[in-house]
């Protein structure tokens, strides 16, 4: 199971897979490489080309 985190490196908001993304409907559970390829920081709208390997 991967449930590595990642960080949006434009504002600092972590992308955590046992949080999931309440505000775009992301159920927790769902790794950051499951994610839509449309997905988008809730935070600052970067896309996910922008985040960062946490841990
Ligand atoms: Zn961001």
């Amino acid at each position: 199971m991967d449930a590595q985190r990642s960080i949006c490196a434009n504002c600092g908001y972590v992308y955590d897979p046992a949080a999931g993304d309440p505000m775009n409907s992301i159920p927790p559970g769902i790794c950051f490489n499951e994610l839509p390829d449309e997905w988008v920081c809730p935070m600052c709208y970067a896309t996910m080309e922008q985040f960062d390997l946490l841990d």
